[in-house]
């Protein structure tokens, strides 16, 4: 469905991306891990065409796919019109406007009125929440509403592909298991393909069927959850759960998949 062809992003002098290449299939909820600054968000963004007003063209290299279509040189509202949408990271959502307002932003790349107000039930079906609340000023809400929020306008648009970036930023235990619960439904019930970018690596691992992993603006590894899961560089550096944490075994690690 989404193929990403080694592409290259830079800001300024920095390259952020060194010619990353991976493929989304239809169907799946796919992890993109790896820690702060390892280029996840970028991904994102340079998949959305939202780092285009930099000086250069982004991505500078490769090519990205989706449908079977080229996209890396389309306009963010193109893309969104064929059928991707994006939760950006920290939400954004239009704290003046009510939430229904909020919703209603979502469907801005639409003229089927009719059936805007079935979809506005949608959402609401999958957050209740936002219905008891839908007058209210989306500043009012809370983090995890907020959140709720921002995936119901996304859903506004459509979307065969929804990419998150880190949706339970911010969230209680509690609250992140039910934000992950709502994507593994819009995935199954609705059939739509998600990717997320996750710091909250044992979460992503237990939703996802696909992962991969980023260091450094690279993908370092492409997995099966379980086998991330039971991997134990991973089990020490990503879910916090090793015996012992050391320097030196942090430097094995890197040494290792550096070499991958
Ligand atoms: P995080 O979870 O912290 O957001 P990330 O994996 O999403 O991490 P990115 O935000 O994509 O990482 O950042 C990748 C690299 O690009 C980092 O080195 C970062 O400092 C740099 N970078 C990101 N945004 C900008 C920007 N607007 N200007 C300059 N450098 C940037």
């Amino acid at each position: 469905m989404l193929k990403i062809n080694n592409i290259e992003t830079w800001y300024d002098l920095i390259r952020a991306l060194h010619g990353i290449s991976f493929e989304v299939k239809q169907g799946d909820i796919v992890a993109l891990l790896g820690s702060n600054g390892a280029g996840k968000s970028t991904t994102l963004k340079t998949i959305m065409r939202l780092l285009y007003d930099l000086k250069e063209e982004q991505p500078e290299k490769g090519t990205i796919e989706f449908m079977g279509e080229r996209i890396d040189r389309k306009n963010t509202d193109e893309i969104v019109r064929m059928g991707i949408s994006y939760v950006p990271e920290g939400r954004e959502v239009f704290p003046e406007l009510s939430v229904l307002e909020n919703i209603m932003m979502g469907a801005y790349t639409r003229r089927d009125r009719k059936k805007i107000k079935d979809d506005i039930d949608h959402v609401f079906d999958h957050f209740p929440i936002l219905k008891a609340r839908k007058d209210q000023e989306a500043g009012h809400l809370s983090g995890g509403e907020q959140q709720m929020l921002a995936i119901g306008r996304a859903l506004m648009s459509r979307p065969k592909l929804l990419m998150l970036d880190e949706p339970s930023l911010g969230l209680s235990p509690l609250l992140t298991r039910d934000i992950f619960t709502i994507i593994r439904d819009i995935n199954q019930k609705d059939g739509v393909t998600i990717l997320l970018v996750e710091q909250n690596v044992n979460m992503a691992l237990k939703y996802a069927n696909f992962a991969f992993l980023m260091e450094n603006g690279r993908i370092v590894r492409a997995e099966k959850p379980e086998i991330l899961r039971e991997d134990e560089d991973v089990k020490e550096f990503y879910l916090g759960i090793a015996k012992e944490t050391s320097v030196k075994g942090y430097q094995r690690y890197r040494r290792k998949v550096r070499f991958r």
